[in-house]
């Protein structure tokens, strides 16, 4: 069976592959553009969206290093083939799959969802023998409620701003949220106004055939009359005296009461661009792996819940094969 090693990034030590890794290496895969997935390789594969994306926060100089694989073409890495499937979680995230020339298959995750996405791809699920999967949301209580609920939400929330005059501003990441957030905003009729981190990355989405409403770059001495978005970082940059506004976040985290509390906001609207703890339990069940290894967030608590259901499942985080003592 093909070794996995989460270190800062995942390793495959038996074919010295990497994927995600955090530090720059000679070559990896990319799954997609995220900060905490890249760095500057010497080498790399990735989709064109996610190194359209690495060249605006990396730079040219990152992204040309970069080799265009497309979803569903393998491409032939010494003795491995590598296949990246669409891993719906933002516009050119990718799923990577590794064939070795025993024919032994692993799929890795990378940040996936299974529901459907305004601004990503559909996602397309394989079998294979081994999986590693992010487990981020990996706990029963982290359950979403239905993504059209949460849209109308977001609307409505927007227009009530509107009908009481203050400035709705929804704090959003720059990178996949913003974009799913101004798909959601599409029939609102509102001017928009976006911080330059996001109104940078639109034109990838317009590029890959994913229309976005306009927006106006984000400036706070006109910001009545329009909808505001910007990443959480920025707010507290804004000038300490803005017209009357109430602020909400958009996060898969807003699914806690608390949420509110620790993002300091009117609300938090649960939109969130990872998997669940249902997607998690149901994706298990049609990739349906021999082995399942779990990075990120309730790796443990997963993996117990997985052998609770008669798989073979660890964390590559936690020494939960103590259990087994
Ligand atoms: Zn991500």
């Amino acid at each position: 069976m093909l070794q996995v090693v989460d270190r800062g990034g995942l390793f495959l030590p038996s074919c010295g592959l990497w994927m995600d890794a955090r530090r720059p290496k000679r070559f990896a895969v990319v799954s997609h553009a995220h900060s905490d997935h890249t760095a500057p390789h010497q080498s790399f594969i990735a989709t064109a969206p996610t190194i359209d994306f690495m060249r605006i926060r990396l730079g040219d100089a990152a992204a040309r290093r970069g080799i265009v694989l497309p979803y569903r073409e393998p491409y032939q890495h010494g003795p491995l083939k590598i296949e990246l499937f669409p891993a719906g979680h933002i516009l050119g995230s990718a799923m990577v799959h590794v064939t070795t020339e025993s024919g032994e298959s692993l799929l890795y995750t990378g940040d996936f969802k299974t529901r459907f996405g305004l601004a990503a791809e559909k996602i397309q699920v394989p079998q294979v023998d081994t999986l590693v999967m992010e487990s981020t949301f990996g706990r029963p209580d982290f359950t979403f409620p239905p993504s059209l609920a949460v849209h109308e939400a977001i609307r409505s929330y927007c227009q009530q701003s509107f009908a009481d005059g203050e400035i709705p501003i929804l704090l959003v990441y720059s990178l996949g949220k913003a974009q799913e957030v101004l798909k959601i905003l599409e029939d609102v009729q509102l001017p928009i106004m976006a911080h330059r981190a996001i109104r940078a990355l639109n034109p990838v989405y317009q590029k890959y055939g994913f229309c976005l409403p306009a927006t106006r770059p984000l400036d706070c001495d006109n910001m009545e009359g329009h909808i505001v978005l910007m990443p959480p970082s920025v707010r507290k940059k804004l000038p300490a005296k803005i017209p009357p506004h109430r602020t909400a976040m958009v996060s898969g985290w807003g699914i806690k009461e608390s949420a509110r509390f620790r993002y300091r906001t009117d609300r938090v609207f649960p939109l969130s661009d990872h998997a669940d703890y249902s997607e998690l339990l149901q994706f298990v069940k049609q990739v349906n792996p021999r082995t399942t290894y779990l990075m990120h967030g309730s790796t443990a608590a997963l993996a117990s819940d997985l052998r609770r259901q008669g798989r073979e499942a660890w964390s590559l985080t936690c020494d939960d094969q103590l259990e087994l003592l």
